[in-house]
């Protein structure tokens, strides 16, 4: 059977090996760098910048911790960059490597889908070629969103694509959408010493988390000097010899050096041959089934093109999911525990519903909580700010959690699994979680369900 997979992000590349491990003969086309928005422009570019801000942390709290050091310290910016391009580097050649182990052939150049078994490439150098294949995985990803009334050229107006490659740390940065990009970038470059102004059409940053969650953000948004303005939108903007000033809804005018523009990304479907072939598409969004099936028997769709949370697991997930179905094995994704992690500075993690959520749907839950100031583990390592939120429904199962500090986004697998596997919070409450750990939090929220938490008053 020979699959073709087209795109080699966390979608793509996933499901290229995994059919390879299925038997299959596998080719992928990938028209820039293998590991694809994730590997290049998000997920790892972004962590090993906040890295470096963590590390500034460090050195500010270190005093109260008994070590001295002298607070006079420089940030070197251009090293901060290269030390992420390195890790990019590093594990881009890790997933050619596993290409090559797997015997994967990968073609370089832009791939235009002709028919339900052949697939043309132009290279960079302009040369074509027509693959034939047996069945065809769709991951082409998606790319940054930029209204018409930005004036985007890439120096003071940016995105998220140039954000992670830039040659100096501006002054001040306005940063459009208080999303999850716009929240960790906002961090980055206020902790770096940028000014940053947040500008939030919404009510909270983080509009799709839980409330409260979203307000212990903001709480120590403002800790951190970022100038949050919500509910107040831009109007139009201006950038002209270096600098960039907005005027927004409520009649105010910002300034700043840059702009970054984080309101969104759009699915990359366009010169793939869609039309011509008959695949349907909705808001932008490639049709699919729970296989990841187009209407095309054989043609498959994942990750950031299809109409499904856009993150890099649950495209990986989804890969799965298309390279075990084109090779007859069935499998499942349960898109009701899909964990969402924010790599703020204390991090934001969620996974299924949340509260916002059942209240405007009339649905009767039961919550437990627990702040992290109350764990001796949280107290001894000096992070005890945030909170647990666990969600059941009329039957104690555990529909859905958030999570706000030290570590969120690792202490979410056990909820994302409890979620995932139906548990009650009775169920998880009997579990001897180890002490001390930040995981205790998790156990005293799911006790407080039921009003049945050691560690609160
Ligand atoms: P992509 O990663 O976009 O890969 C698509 C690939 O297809 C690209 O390499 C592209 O070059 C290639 N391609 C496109 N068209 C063609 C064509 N015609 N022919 C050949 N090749 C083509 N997600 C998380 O889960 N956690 C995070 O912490 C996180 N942080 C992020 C931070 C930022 C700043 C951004 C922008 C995104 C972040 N994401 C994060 C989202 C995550 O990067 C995406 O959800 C994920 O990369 C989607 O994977 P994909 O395989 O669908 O597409």
């Amino acid at each position: 059977m020979n699959i073709t997979v087209i795109g080699a992000g966390p979608g793509g590349y996933v499901a290229a090996i995994k059919a390879a491990i299925n038997g299959a003969n596998v080719t992928v086309i990938e028209k820039d760098k293998v590991g694809g928005t994730c590997l290049n422009w998000g997920c790892i570019p972004t962590k090993s910048l906040l890295a470096a801000t963590e590390r500034i942390d460090m050195i500010k709290d270190a005093k109260e911790f008994g070590i001295n050091i002298d607070q006079n310290f420089e940030v070197d910016f251009n090293q901060i960059i290269s030390r992420k391009d390195k890790i990019v580097k590093n594990l881009v050649s890790g997933i050619e490597q596993l290409f090559k182990g797997k015997n994967i052939n990968l073609i370089r150049g832009t791939a235009t889908i002709l028919s339900n078994n052949e697939i043309k490439v132009v290279s960079n150098d302009n040369s074509e070629q027509i693959i034939k294949t047996d069945k065809i995985i769709i991951a082409t990803g998606s790319s940054p969103i930029v209204p018409p009334m930005f004036p985007y050229d890439r120096k003071n107006v940016i995105t998220s694509d140039e954000a992670v490659h830039m040659d100096h740390l501006p002054e001040s940065m306005i940063i459009v959408g208080g999303g999850v990009i716009g929240c960790e970038f906002g961090q980055f470059f206020q902790k770096l010493g940028c000014s940053v102004t947040i500008v939030e059409m919404s009510d909270h940053v983080l509009p799709f988390e839980d409330e409260d969650i979203a307000k212990l953000l903001n709480r120590s948004f403002k800790k951190d000097k970022i100038k949050v303005m919500t509910n107040d939108s831009i109007v139009s903007v201006n950038s002209q010899n270096g600098s960039v000033s907005a005027q927004l809804s409520s009649g105010k005018t910002i300034e700043a050096e840059m702009m970054l523009v984080a309101v969104g990304r759009k699915s990359n479907t366009d010169n793939l041959g869609l039309e011509k072939l008959g695949i349907p598409c909705e808001r932008g969004k490639i049709i699919t089934d729970m296989m990841m099936q187009t209407n095309i028997e054989g043609i498959y769709a994942i990750g950031d093109i299809i109409n499904t949370p856009m993150l890099a697991h649950v495209a990986s997930r989804e890969g799965i999911i298309a390279a075990d179905h084109a090779m007859g094995i069935k499998s499942v994704i349960n898109y009701n525990a899909v964990p969402r992690c924010v790599y703020t500075d204390p991090e934001v993690a969620a996974v299924g519903k949340t509260q916002n959520e059942l209240d405007k749907n009339g649905i009767n839950y039961s919550i437990g909580t627990f702040d992290f100031r109350g764990l001796g583990k949280a107290q001894a390592i000096g992070r005890y700010q945030g909170m647990v939120k666990v969600i059941c429904d009329s039957n104690d199962t555990i529909v859905g959690a958030s999570i706000i500090g030290p570590h969120a986004t690792d202490l979410l697998t056990e909820l994302t699994l409890a979620v995932h596997l139906k548990l009650t919070s009775k169920q998880l409450s009997e579990v001897i979680h180890p002490h001390p750990t930040l995981s205790e939090a998790l156990m005293e929220a799911v006790h407080d369900v039921h009003n049945e938490c050691v560690h609160k008053i």
